[in-house]
């Protein structure tokens, strides 16, 4: 099966099963497990923070941020289509009481920054306060405009508000940019970053902040029920990732590039984008029947009218060259194939 709906999907490496197998641990409720601690450490400074916390997923992460940045009654300005505000269950504002402010972004993933601003309500018993303004970094495979970044950051520090970074990806956008990864965090009161997508860790995200951020940040990772023990376990694999699979994304930006390629030779579909490990597909098909049709050849994406193929550590370049052949064949491109019914 070659998997392309997300980049969640990878395999432990045997490298880093054996890292895992041999990891020092300790009782991290206590922070006692060297590995959590050294990956926190190494985390920290790779981002240009003081402190980090391992969490169990890109959540509680995010989560954790937000119920450190803001009380009860406070907002966020956040985007509409942004994971921290669609895809995280409304945890802010069901756990925190936190009120969300989505904002519509643009094709690029930016906020028109008038807009996104305008939003900020005034200091009157009306209004609920704003507190807090989060971005996502990459978007949909984006990365954003450093120039933009540093725009947004200046006018929210103006308005007195926090900035919260979700890096779920920012490991792509750091080598799309050829940067360090601290310049992509910089600037930001706190960043979460995932080691369970392109860098292939079987579980776990982290989040880096102040000294005194990462603090508070323990006391709802605990009460959310992330204090896990020896979770140096899972640490293992967290820094044998970030040691020898961050650089590697330029082989799935490749693969993505070389996907897109191949798409679009193809006529009875049109390649809307390809970001980074991300290849966005119009269908002018059923989607339904498309992702049935490809699933009996063993390769798996969420069919949608717009559909996402995402390259990873498990997908190397002669799947992607047979995946084009496949979709190909699917859609009538080649004669001998088989066909969507
Ligand atoms: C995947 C993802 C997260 C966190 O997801 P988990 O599945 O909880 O680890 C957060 N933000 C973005 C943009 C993501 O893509």
């Amino acid at each position: 099966m070659i998997d392309l709906r997300s980049d969640t999907v990878t395999r432990p490496t045997y490298a880093m099963r054996a890292a895992m197998a041999s990891a020092s641990v300790g009782d991290d409720v206590f922070a006692d497990d060297p590995t959590v601690n050294e990956l926190q450490r190494r985390a920290a400074e790779l981002l240009g923070f003081e402190a980090a916390m391992f969490a169990t997923s890109g959540t509680q992460a995010n989560l954790c941020a937000l119920l450190s940045h803001c009380q009860r009654g406070d907002e966020y300005l956040v985007g509409q289509s942004a994971h921290t505000y669609r895809y995280e269950a409304g945890g802010a504002a069901v756990l925190g009481g936190i009120v969300p402010q989505p904002v519509e972004s643009r094709p690029d993933g930016t906020f028109d920054l008038d807009l996104l601003f305008g939003y900020i309500k005034p200091n009157d018993s009306h209004f609920a306060q704003t507190r807090l303004l989060t971005l996502e970094n990459t978007k949909d495979g984006m990365p954003l405009p450093p120039e933009y970044v540093a725009d947004a950051q200046a006018r929210a520090r103006d308005a007195g508000l926090r900035l919260h970074l979700d890096g779920a990806r920012l490991w792509n956008a750091a080598v799309a940019g050829a940067v360090e990864p601290a310049r992509i965090a910089a600037g930001f009161d706190s960043v979460s970053v995932c080691l369970s997508k392109g860098l292939g860790a079987p579980a776990g995200s982290l989040l880096v902040g102040s000294s005194a951020f990462i603090q508070e940040a323990r006391r709802w990772r605990k009460m959310l029920g992330g204090g896990m023990r020896q979770t140096g376990i899972l640490a293992a694999a967290g820094l044998l990732a970030l040691e020898h699979h961050r650089h590697r994304l330029a082989d799935d930006h490749a693969n993505a590039t070389r996907l897109a390629e191949g798409l679009a030779r193809i006529a009875p579909l049109e390649v809307a984008g390809c970001n980074t490990n991300m290849v966005f597909v119009k269908l002018n098909t059923d989607p339904a029947t498309f992702g049935r049709a490809l699933a009996a050849e063993d390769v798996a994406v969420l069919a949608n009218p717009v559909t996402r193929f995402v390259t990873h550590l498990d997908v190397t370049a002669d799947d992607i060259d047979h995946v084009v052949a496949v979709v190909s064949a699917v859609l009538g491109d080649d004669p001998d194939g088989p066909r969507v019914a």
